[in-house]
């Protein structure tokens, strides 16, 4: 099977890049595309051969191209030969693993020209939901999630009979770095305190947003897209161990979720394998080594950027608003802002909510009014 991998540079990429490595009989690259990071994409081009490779910094994109030229391989630079990599005629799949806003575009144009997609980039549906459902109603269905919990629910409503019969999700969260405590303890948290998470080595954003719920409120967002659910028929479940993934409770009451030992391989490699499973060497579940799971409710009073998720994930239901691009955008202007040093910890929550107050949300916006509503929750937050 032939993959193209937008942001093979980064976490997802270059674990993608490893599934390939272990299972070359199996698969093979069409296309790598990073941002500005040649030293990598020049060694992984170099290993792996693709027909293209792209850089979405043009500069960047000049200097691959020399650095590349006893190669046979083209070189394209710009926002627009992502998206060229994402349609790439002889790739089937494409791995969609480009950080932010910037995974929207390439998403359509890969459903577009009829590939699986496997998607491992938030934001695509956060914010425009509503276009890209639109976007695989006309073109087939065909995103698989990346994301291990939208993994895990897509894998336990594998053979069900009716999306009718599913009573709710289960989406369980880490509970991040600070579980536990009140609001009083989290004033004065540094970057360096919030930057450490116990089970999932994830990049620096993922891993505050994990800790303020801000994450999980995403991924509430990402399911009601995937699979069509209201957000109040999405329960989140602190389980602090991250060893159930999510679950899908059906209206028999049977729960059935999908268990592992925390590795991203799995969701990944399962993206592009469906239905078919490859084998994964080490990384084995041992369930006694565990002795217990917990599971508990989340403290939405101290870590409310869930429930403005909640809130922005409501506005429009089905057909969705930009409420919810500007929750993702005001998280990401906040977050930046607390890692310089110049927002609180506590601020972030805060910044959403008034990025969230001010803005007068459109539903089922265009992808113009979602481009805007996303300007505009960073505008807002950084003016604070
Ligand atoms: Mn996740």
């Amino acid at each position: 099977m032939k993959i193209s991998i937008l942001g093979s540079t980064g976490s997802i990429g270059t674990q993608t890049l490893e599934i390939v490595r272990d299972h070359s009989d199996e698969f093979s690259v069409a296309a790598i595309t990073g941002n500005r990071n040649i030293r990598l994409l020049e060694e992984q081009a170099r290993e792996f051969r693709p027909a293209l490779v792209c850089a979405a910094d043009e500069a960047a994109a000049m200097e691959l191209k020399i650095r590349l030229a006893d190669t046979d391989i083209r070189v394209e630079g710009g926002k627009d030969s992502i998206t060229e990599a994402a349609a790439l005629p002889e790739a089937e799949t494409a791995v969609v693993s480009v950080v932010g806003m910037a995974g929207i575009e390439p998403t359509i144009a890969a459903i577009r020209s009829r590939k699986r997609v496997a998607l491992a980039n938030k934001e695509t549906l956060v914010a425009a939901g509503n276009i890209i459902k639109k976007c695989e109603a006309e073109y087939g269905k065909c995103i698989i999630p990346v994301d291990s919990e939208h993994s895990a629910i897509f894998q336990s409503m594998l053979g069900m009979n009716d999306k009718k019969e599913i009573k709710r999700i289960i989406l369980t969260a880490s509970g991040g770095e600070f579980f536990g405590k009140k609001k009083e303890e989290l004033k004065n948290i540094t970057p360096e305190q919030a930057l450490h998470n116990p089970n999932w080595d994830m990049g620096a954003k993922v891993t505050i947003d994990s800790s303020t719920l801000a994450n999980k409120g995403l991924e509430v967002i990402e399911a009601k897209w995937l699979f069509g659910v209201d957000v109040d028929d999405i329960r989140v479940v602190v389980h602090r161990q991250s060893v159930l993934h999510s679950a899908v409770e059906f209206v028999d009451n049977a729960v059935i979720a999908q268990l592992g030992a925390p590795d991203m391989r799995l969701p990944i490699q399962l993206a592009l394998t469906y239905p078919k499973r490859l084998s994964i060497p080490k990384n084995e579940l041992d369930l006694i080594s565990y002795g217990s799971l917990t599971f508990e409710e989340p403290d939405t009073d101290t870590f409310y950027a869930l429930e403005l998720a909640k809130r922005a994930g409501r506005e429009g239901g089905q057909m969705g608003s930009t409420l919810a691009a500007v929750y993702n955008a005001a998280d990401e202007a906040a977050v930046e802002l607390f890692m310089k040093g110049r927002l609180s910890y506590l601020g972030i929550s805060e910044a959403i909510e008034k990025a969230m107050e001010r803005h007068r949300a459109a539903v089922d916006p265009s992808l113009e009014e979602i481009y805007a509503a996303d300007k505009e929750a960073r505008e807002i937050v950084r003016s604070l």
